[in-house]
């Protein structure tokens, strides 16, 4: 059974240009992260490899292998999968020399299973030069060799790289769809199921581990405890948080776009309650901090704030200084509207949390 979950157009695309024997020598995958990228890779080359009738059956010693990413014929190429320990810094490139090793070994034939399958997950980090090499090899398609890149950012591959690939876009799920896939994992709790159904975006991988990880939530509330904070909090204490988190991006930068990512979802979750519309919530568990603090704001000073966060992340995307956008941003959280009838005493001391 292939085991990516809600993606049943895909799925049945793949296995008729299986039956018709029209495989494409490469595959991009596009999707937001935990969508179900890798796992539909690792399915496919799990169908181009598995000893049984009705393949991907998961349980024979090929099927295995590659769940277990121990197949010598399907091989994973990514940021961290080159495992250079004398690294100090976080790698921030696919390199040449990763994509020169794929090279040479879709020029061997299969070693053990059918198919050669290389997955080059985050292909949108390939320099330039890699990807130009991967290029002439896409170009030569090898028989029994089929390339599966993922990404979430395809705007950053080359076309030409791009029109070498049969294009598939992972859609995210919805949030019956999510549930349906928490409940089947035994995930039975209504609230927990409902908030990770909407914390997730679609996206059943970061639901699953969120399910059985409960550091992930925990991460989460403090973090929203801290930005709920920094909202109140003067310049200079703002700009300690902005430092803070620069820091954290030149380490990860993932965590720094999770962040935003984490206050963009506050916002919008504000907005959604200014105009009315309080089921459509993400953060359902701090509904009555929302509520009470969608009161403190205008319309126009939250959407400037959602503004400001996304040209943030795209900043931050595009190599800008991580600290000069960070303080930026801390500028622009506005500050509580005076409530008609009341003092300003009175408005700062609401404590939230
Ligand atoms: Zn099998």
């Amino acid at each position: 059974m292939w085991q990516v979950i809600g993606q049943d157009k895909i799925v049945s695309l793949l296995r008729r240009s299986l039956e018709k024997g029209a495989l494409a020598h490469a595959y991009l995958l596009v999707g937001p992260p935990h969508v179900g990228k890798m796992t539909l890779a690792l399915n496919l080359a799990q169908v181009l490899n598995c000893e049984a009738n009705e393949p991907p059956c998961g349980e024979c010693a090929s099927c295995q292998k590659i769940a277990s990413n121990k197949h010598a014929d399907v091989q994973i190429v990514s940021l961290t999968s080159n495992g250079n320990s004398e690294r100090t810094k976080p790698q921030t490139e696919i390199s040449t020399e990763q994509v020169k090793d794929v090279q040479h070994a879709a020029n061997l034939p299969p070693f053990e299973g059918k198919y050669k399958v290389f997955i080059i997950d985050g292909a949108e980090f390939m320099s330039n030069e890699a990807a130009n090499r991967l290029l002439k090899t896409l170009e030569e398609p090898v028989d029994n060799v089929v390339f599966v890149l993922l990404t979430t950012n395809e705007e950053l591959l080359p076309p030409t790289v791009i029109s070498r690939c049969q294009r598939l876009e992972l859609p995210p799920l919805t949030t019956t769809e999510i549930e349906t896939a928490l409940n089947s994992r035994g995930v039975i709790e209504p609230q927990k199921k409902a908030l990770l159904a909407r914390l997730s975006h679609g996206c059943p991988g970061w639901a699953f581990s969120a399910a059985f990880d409960d550091g992930l939530l925990n991460q989460r509330s403090e973090q929203i405890d801290r930005s709920l904070d920094i909202i109140n909090a003067d310049n200079e204490e703002r700009f300690q948080y902005a430092a803070q988190v620069a820091t954290q991006f030149s380490k990860s930068r993932e965590t720094v776009q999770q962040i935003l990512d984490l206050w963009l979802d506050y916002w919008r979750d504000l907005m959604l309650i200014k105009a009315g519309c309080k089921d459509g919530i993400t953060n359902i568990d701090f509904e009555a901090t929302l509520v009470k603090m969608a009161g403190d704001y205008s319309l126009a000073q939250i959407k400037s704030l959602i503004n400001s966060l996304q040209a943030a992340k795209e900043q931050l995307r595009q190599n800008a200084n991580p600290q000069l956008v960070l303080e930026v941003l801390m500028l622009s959280i506005p500050r509580k509207e005076r409530r008609r009838g009341q003092n300003t005493t009175a408005q700062f001391s609401v404590k939230y949390g």
